[in-house]
């Protein structure tokens, strides 16, 4: 999955308002950010295997430390902790947490069977949803709709970049998923690793489009209550 990961992040601003949108990508795709890493360390490894599904070139060998279950709770653990440790704010360590597991549950929706339950484990699932262009496409592109949908809800602009940083970022992001079916597969397991850290660049940009927009849903009015008569 791609795009419905964004859609967490940005939905996710609403159950924890306070929460920075950089930190929601960086967590709702930090298995996906970490992945490529384990790739060029040599700890996990893909291989590209044109027409292995219709939406998806790639047979993910072995990557348990990214992608197995337990694993994905355990960095939601560790990540929503230290986010807590750092900013003291409940509710936005548990979204972050579950942010990042919610990684692997979408996931587990398009991927074959090839998901570990935990680092090691024999048993490999995966819904399977890759096997359509047309119904993965769908599932992801609606996601993403309602992701924004929520988040343009929850957040108003405060000055023009606070809209065009977002638009800017969605276009990219739609760039990439739908170039992704147009364009021949990685060259090699190598580039394919490299391109993928590309995905770290969403972090500060969602850092920036936060800090151009400010929070409409639960926040204080600007008004002191005082003042605002009878
Ligand atoms: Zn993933």
């Amino acid at each position: 999955m791609f795009l419905g990961h964004y859609a967490v992040a940005l939905a996710a601003k609403r159950a924890a308002p306070r929460t920075s949108l950089g930190t929601l990508i960086f967590a709702a795709q930090w298995l996906d950010e970490l992945w490529p890493i384990l790739l060029l360390a040599g700890v996990e490894r893909v291989r590209i295997v044109p027409g292995l599904m219709a939406a998806n070139p790639l047979d993910f060998v072995s990557y348990p430390i990214s992608h197995s279950l337990l694993m994905a709770i355990v960095w939601g653990a560790v990540i929503g902790g230290i986010y807590f440790a750092v900013r003291r704010y409940v509710s936005g360590a548990w979204i972050v947490g579950l942010a990042v597991v919610s990684h692997w549950v979408l996931d587990l929706v398009v991927h074959r069977p090839d998901l570990p339950l935990w680092p090691g484990s024999t048993t490999r699932v995966g819904l399977g949803l890759w096997n359509s262009i047309a119904i993965s496409a769908a599932v992801e592109i609606i996601l993403l709709i309602l992701g924004l949908a929520i988040y343009l809800r929850t957040t108003r602009a405060i000055d023009w970049i606070g809209n065009w940083a977002l638009a800017a970022m969605v276009g990219l992001l739609l760039v990439v998923y739908v170039g992704g079916f147009f364009g021949p597969p990685p060259k090699d397991e190598h580039t394919l690793a490299v391109t993928t850290l590309v995905l770290w660049v969403f972090i500060p940009w969602g850092y920036w489009i936060d800090r151009h927009r400010t929070v409409v849903l639960g926040s204080r009015p600007s008004v002191p209550i005082e003042l605002q008569g009878p």
